[in-house]
């Protein structure tokens, strides 16, 4: 059997780039100012990379993001139509590739689901004391709202590290939320990152009252996401963010190194790091790795989406990591 192997698109959203208010001041390195949007014809080059290629993996979709609004009604104060046209495209273009999933509810500031207010604290701040039933109230409203849109999730992302102080209560709250949401039995959810050990695959986290979830890690860092800071669409650099991945015979790179090493490549990348602060150099770097996967690696690696992740980790018992993971 082919190695699975997986991408991992953090922080997407329609229209608004969550980026933006993760970074303050907002801007790039080089003192461009971070852009505050991200158009559907950026969607619609990500998707044609993915379809060219065949990549699959998990592509988020933040149900408030930033707090810019609920991706049900309207976000960043965009037409209706155009909200539509990123949902239905991401629905008919994306969903044979990625599974689904919210990165809780704004990325950002966590709503108070009674007053329907936001707190002071961001999500990451507020996952280290929430109770199971805290937890999982959350997680299934995200789960809602992502569904209403039209977005049917099968998993959950951590927004930062959520969770990674309380991971118990967070487990059983993705549990739960399916189970309520959805009636469904098994989950999975992305929070850490595994980079530089040997045999990472994801495991089951939790297997208890008929109720199974299982933990994705990554094993491979975002590479990409130096494209945002640097002010360059040369082809020259496109290659050189590829190299860092995988080299053009195949032999060396992040990949190919997770691969020795005995584990499942899951690439962890951003929607930010595609699209580059506009100049869309990590899409292009994506199709880059993803020809070299295709040319050099495809006796050896598979791509794969989320759920099937978790169907192999279930079939296959496999059990966390005896040491310790952040
Ligand atoms: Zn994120």
């Amino acid at each position: 059997m082919k190695t699975p192997i997986s991408l991992i698109i953090d922080d997407s959203a329609p229209l608004v780039q969550v980026y933006y208010k993760h970074i303050e001041p907002p801007f790039t390195q080089d003192g461009r100012p971070i852009l505050e949007n991200i158009p559907n014809d950026f969607l619609f080059r990500f998707c044609d990379t993915v379809e060219k290629y065949g990549i699959r993996g998990k592509f988020s979709v933040v149900p408030n993001p930033g707090c810019y609004g609920n991706i049900c009604e309207s976000v960043g104060g965009f037409s209706r139509e155009v909200l539509r046209e990123w949902i239905d495209t991401v629905n008919s273009r994306l969903s044979g590739y990625f599974s689904f999933c919210p990165e809780i509810l704004t990325h950002h500031l966590t709503l108070d689901l009674k007053t329907g207010k936001y707190l002071s604290e961001t999500e990451r701040e507020w996952s280290v004391h929430a109770t199971e039933e805290e937890m999982t109230d959350y997680i299934a409203y995200a789960l809602e709202i992502d569904r209403d849109a039209g977005i049917r999730c099968t998993g959950v992302t951590s927004p930062w590290d959520f969770g990674v102080h309380n991971e118990k209560n967070y487990v059983l709250g993705v549990a739960g939320a399916f189970d309520r949401v959805f009636g469904q039995k098994k989950s999975w959810y992305f929070l850490h990152e595994i980079v530089g050990e040997k045999n990472i695959r994801p495991w089951v986290e939790y297997d208890e009252g008929g109720r199974t979830v299982v933990s994705i890690p990554y094993t491979v860092g975002d590479g990409f996401w130096q494209s945002i800071d640097r002010d360059d669409d040369s082809d020259e650099y496109v290659r050189f963010i590829a190299d860092g991945y995988i080299s053009e015979d195949g032999k060396s790179g992040t990949i190919v190194k997770a691969l020795d090493d005995g584990c499942f490549p899951i690439l962890c990348t951003h929607w930010q790091s595609m699209f580059s602060n506009g100049n869309r150099v990590g899409v292009r770097a994506l199709g880059e790795v993803a020809k070299r996967i295709e040319n050099t690696l495809s006796d050896r690696v598979e791509w794969v989406d989320f759920d099937r992740q978790a169907e192999l980790a279930i079939a296959d018992g496999i059990k966390r990591p005896a040491f310790q993971i952040r």
